[in-house]
C-alpha cells in the first residue's frame, strides 16, 4: 500500500523543509510506503531551490513539479494528482496548518471503512474575523441554494481519497477549477472529520479578499446556471411592469389628452432599465468568458521541470 501526499507550494521556502520533517516524523513506522509530491506553483522566493535540496537529499521519496509561472493552488493540486502513484492520495498544504498526523488517521479510516472513498477534514473552529466569516457563510448558503451539488460549509481541500477518486478528479479537466465543487460533483461516500487549523509555521497566507471573491464567483458560475435564469426573470418582470405602465400612460392620454410632462419618470426608468440590462449582460458575459477560456483548450498548468525518483543523482 502506498500514500501520495500532494503539496501545493507558493512562496513557501521556509516551510517546505519543516513540512518534510513533520511528514517523516508522522509516517515513521506507519507500515506502508509514501511519497511527497511538491508542486512549486511559480514561487518567487527560494522555494524551488529548497525543494531541489530536499529532492537530492533523498530522506524520503520526493517528486518535485515546478510550474513555469503561478497558476494557482487548484492547478497545483491537479498536477500533483496527475503524478500521484499511491493507492491513496492526500491533499495537504505546505504551511503545516494541517498536521500530517491527521493524514495518518485519514488513511486508517479508509483502511478500516471500505464504505468510504474520501475522508475530508473541516475546520471546527475558524480563526478568522467576523466579516470574512459572514461572507463565507453567505457564500455557502447561496451556492448550496443555487447549485445541484451540495458543499459542506467548512470543508477544506484537506482530504484523503482512494486512487479511483483521484483519477476521476483528474479526468475533469475544466480550466476554471473550483475544487470544493469538483469534489462534490464527483460524489463518492465522504467521511467528514473535524480538525483545528494550526498557525502557519512561516510565511503569510496567499489569500486576499479579492482572490477569495473571485474564487467565490468561479464557484457559483462554474456550478450553477441559476444567475442566467435570474437575468431571464428580471427581464420578464420588467416586461410585465412595462406593459402595465404603458396601459396607464395610454389610458391617461385618452382621458386627459396630452400627457403631463414626465421628466422624473423618464430619467428614473432609463436609469433602472439601463442598470438592469448591464447587470444581465454582465452575467451572460461571465459565462461567455468561461466558454471562451475553455474552448481555447489551454493546459491547466505548464511544468517547466519535473523531478522524479530516477532523476536523483
Ligand atoms: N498556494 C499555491 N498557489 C497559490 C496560492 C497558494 O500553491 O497561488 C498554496 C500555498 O503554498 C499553501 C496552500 O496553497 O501550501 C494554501 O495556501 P495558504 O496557506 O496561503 O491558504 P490559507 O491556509 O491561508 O487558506
Ligand atoms: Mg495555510
Amino acid at each position: 500500500m502506498k500514500l501520495s501526499l500532494v503539496v501545493p507550494c507558493y512562496n513557501e521556502a521556509e516551510s517546505v523543509s519543516l513540512f518534510q520533517d513533520a511528514v517523516i516524523q508522522a509516517f515513521d513506522g506507519c507500515g506502508y510506503d509514501y511519497e511527497i509530491i511538491f508542486v512549486d506553483d511559480g514561487s518567487k522566493d527560494a522555494t524551488l531551490y529548497q525543494l531541489k535540496k530536499i529532492h537530492s537529499a533523498q530522506r524520503c521519496p520526493v517528486k518535485v513539479i515546478s510550474f513555469s509561472r503561478n497558476f494557482g493552488k487548484e492547478s497545483a493540486i491537479y498536477a500533483g494528482m496527475q503524478h500521484a502513484e499511491g493507492d491513496y492520495v492526500s491533499l495537504i498544504d505546505a504551511d503545516l496548518q494541517q498536521r500530517p498526523e491527521i493524514v495518518r488517521d485519514m488513511v486508517q479510516t479508509l483502511e478500516d471503512h471500505p464504505e468510504y472513498d474520501v475522508v475530508a477534514a473541516y475546520q471546527d473552529r475558524r480563526g478568522e474575523g467576523k466579516v470574512l466569516s459572514f461572507f463565507k457563510k453567505s457564500f455557502y448558503k447561496i451556492i448550496n441554494h443555487l447549485s445541484a451539488v451540495k458543499l459542506h460549509p467548512d470543508a477544506s481541500d484537506f482530504r484523503t481519497f482512494r486512487r479511483g477518486v483521484a483519477e476521476n478528479l483528474v479526468a475533469l479537466a475544466e480550466y476554471h477549477r473550483f475544487s470544493k465543487g469538483i469534489f462534490a460533483w464527483v460524489g463518492y461516500e465522504t467521511c467528514f472529520i473535524p480538525y483545528t487549523a494550526c498557525e502557519r509555521v512561516a510565511g503569510t497566507t496567499k489569500w486576499s479578499f479579492r482572490k477569495l471573491f473571485n474564487y467565490a464567483v468561479d464557484g457559483i458560475i462554474g456550478f450553477s446556471t441559476a444567475p442566467l435564469r435570474l437575468a431571464t426573470c428580471l427581464g420578464g418582470m420588467t416586461a410585465l411592469a412595462a406593459v402595465i405602465y404603458s396601459i396607464i400612460v395610454i389610458w391617461e392620454k385618452l382621458e386627459h389628452g396630452i400627457a403631463v410632462p414626465g421628466y422624473a419618470t423618464i430619467i428614473v426608468l432609463t436609469l433602472i432599465l439601463g442598470a438592469m440590462q448591464l447587470i444581465c449582460i454582465g452575467i451572460i458575459g461571465e459565462y461567455v468568458g468561461r466558454i471562451f477560456e475553455q474552448t481555447k483548450n489551454r493546459p491547466i498548468y505548464i511544468a517547466k521541470e519535473i523531478l522524479t525518483y530516477q532523476d536523483t543523482k
